[in-house]
Parts: C-alpha cells; structure tokens; sequence
C-alpha cells in the first residue's frame, strides 16, 4: 500500500433501513491503490452495490420528523485487538452508545480510517468484517466514510473515526440538567473490564480466567429502558475515566451531590485484583458497554428489573442518590460508613484505550 489521495464512499440510504440502497465512490476517488481498497473492502462490507447508484459526494438520507442527535468520536485504542472486541467494533459501540445516552436511536454512521502504509490487509480486512457485524447487530447503516493513507511509521496501523445522527422520540428528553435531588443511581454492570482488558494485553498480564472488554452496543438497553418509561433524567456511558468521570462531570453540570455507597459498586474479580496489581482505582477505569442512570427514587427498583432482564446489563446495582447538599461533589461511603471525595484526576489514567 502506498500513500494515496482520499478515498471517500457514500452510499443512498433512505429510511427504512431495509431498502436497496448502494454504496457509490466519490469523484477524484484517488488512484487504483486506494480504488482497491474502497471497492475490495468498504463496499462489500457496508453493504451496498456501486452498479445501483451514479457516484456521489455525499449519502442523502430520508428522516422522519422530529429530532436528530449527532455525536462524533475518534478511535485509537492500542492494540487494534483485545480481549473481547477490536478497534472495528469499538468504533461502532462508542458512537451509538453516545447516541442513545441521548435517548436517540441510531440511523446511521460515517466512518472515517486513517491507515498506516504496510498495514496488512488481512487486518483491514477482519476490522471492517468487525464493523459490519456489529452495525448489522445494533441495526445501523454505516452510509459514508473516506480514506487516507499516511507513510510507514506516521500511524500506528488504523486510527478509525465515527460520526452518527439518531432519532430522539417525542417525549424523551435527558441530560445532566434534568438530574434532581433524591433521583436514584444506577449502574448497568460490572466496572473496568475494557480498560483492564486493553492494559493486560499491553502489560502482558494473564488472569485465571479469561478477562473480556465489556465493549457493547447500549441502543437495545436504552430503548427498552425508555419504552418501559421515557421519564428516564439523564444517562451516561462510562468510557474514559469510568465511573467517576461521568459522575463528576454530570454531578458539575446539574449542580447537585451524589453519594454513592461503595458497597453496591460492582467490580468483577479479576478486575478488582488487576487494579490492585497496577495500583488502579476501578471507578476511573474505562468500560465500554456500561452506562450509569439517574431515575426518580421511586422508578429505581423497577428500572433495576427492567436492567436485569436485558442481555446488555450484567448485574446491573443501585449504586447511590442525588444529594441537595454537597453540589458539584461526588463522595463515596465505605461499608464502615467514612466518606471520601472522588475527584476528577488531572492528566490521563490509560493512554489509547479507545
Ligand atoms: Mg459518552
């Protein structure tokens, strides 16, 4: 592979998602190298047939009426394979799991790689099998996306970026300002599998038993969990920084307290006794398939049974309340009954971990 000039591909897509729609290669699509790659690659993978449509700049999507949430994130997790899930799937998870913490359902994505010259194809090749897999599970269409290549040693293999739009439903309505004192907190599962993940490949640490990244798509939970009750005041997924970054963040903005009882914080084994090792706090540990809810007191437990039943939520746990007092501090209150601040941590904990 050598360096080339961009390698852009659309595809029309109008919703519903079930129709032939094709994917088409942008004009002053680059040189055969690059046309290789789109037409080997991206197209078959995304699903769509160049014959169908005459080449064009951009996908023109048909949307129902209402509103649209549109989120962005870039991929760069070292390695491009772990434990559990790739840099593919990941780039898909993250950006529709930050459209449903919107409450949106996911429509459609944009994919943007930067490849490093001397990539092996094969490893292109099982990322984007990776993306489509989970596209097609979640039900999201990836529609558009570009290529660059950059000289040998300028990357590291592929850095990924996502773009998604999603449907918020009429009367659903989340975010941090809708948190209130008294609201419950809940946690969807276990704490700090990615990170741990990602970190005891790098690290070259082995558990007894195998350690998976939770890396997963949240669109199923959220809208089961808005169909159930579309009262829901603020959801967000626990990605770099864990627990305590979203926490903090949300704790700031709506300008309340949250008490958390340390206790009822689930952490696996494995997770737990790795943090130890490496001198890591797993409530700042990154996931990359759990998310934390703030629901009205009385909504808490059946939000819980509702998380239960859902494959995506893996011994979800009320974790804490939203205090009056205290605003803008989250505070963590040991089974001995002493409290500490949990603060944001100046600097990155983990490098690359997605
Ligand atoms: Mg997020």
């Amino acid at each position: 592979m050598s360096p080339d000039p961009s390698g852009d591909f659309s595809l029309q897509c109008p919703v519903p998602r079930e129709s032939h729609a094709t994917v088409q290669m942008a004009h002053g699509g680059g040189g055969r190298v690059m046309r290789r790659l789109v037409e080997g690659f991206f197209l078959p993978a995304f699903g769509s047939d160049p014959a169908k449509e005459p080449p064009h700049d951009a996908a023109v999507l048909e949307v129902p009426a209402g509103r649209l949430a549109m989120t962005t994130d870039t991929f760069v997790v070292s390695p491009l394979f772990f434990p559990g899930g790739d840099i593919g799937c990941l780039a898909v998870y993250g950006t529709v799991n930050d459209l449903a913490m919107a409450g949106a359902r996911p429509l459609a994505l944009s994919v943007g790689f930067v490849l490093e010259e001397g990539l092996p194809l094969e490893t292109l090749e099982r990322i984007v099998a990776s993306m489509r897999r989970a596209a097609d599970e979640v039900g999201v269409r990836i529609v558009t996306g570009d290529t660059k290549v950059v000289d040998r040693g300028k990357g590291d293999g592929v850095f990924i970026n996502t773009a998604g739009i999603g449907i918020v439903p009429p009367g659903v309505d989340i975010g941090p300002r809708r948190v209130r004192p008294g609201d419950a907190v809940l946690v969807s599962g276990d704490l700090g599998r990615h990170g741990i993940a990602v970190l005891s490949v790098r690290e070259g640490i082995s558990f007894e038993s195998e350690l998976a990244s939770d890396c997963a798509s949240l669109a199923g939970l959220v809208e089961t969990l808005l169909a159930a009750d579309p009262d829901v005041h603020c959801l967000r997924d626990l990605t770099r920084g864990g627990l305590a970054a979203a926490l903090c963040e949300i704790a700031e903005a709506a300008g309340v307290g949250i008490e958390l009882d340390e206790a009822s914080i689930p952490v696996c084994e494995p997770v737990a006794g790795a943090c130890e090792l490496l001198g890591l706090d797993p409530l700042y540990v990154a996931n990359e398939g759990r998310l934390v809810a703030f629901v009205p007191a009385e909504a808490a437990q059946r939000t819980l049974e509702i998380m239960r039943a859902h494959p995506a939520a893996v011994g979800p746990s009320v974790i804490g309340t939203v205090t009056e007092t205290q605003a803008g501090m989250v505070r963590l209150r040991n089974p001995l009954g002493v409290e500490r601040i949990v603060d944001l941590l100046s600097g990155e904990q983990m490098p690359r971990i997605c």
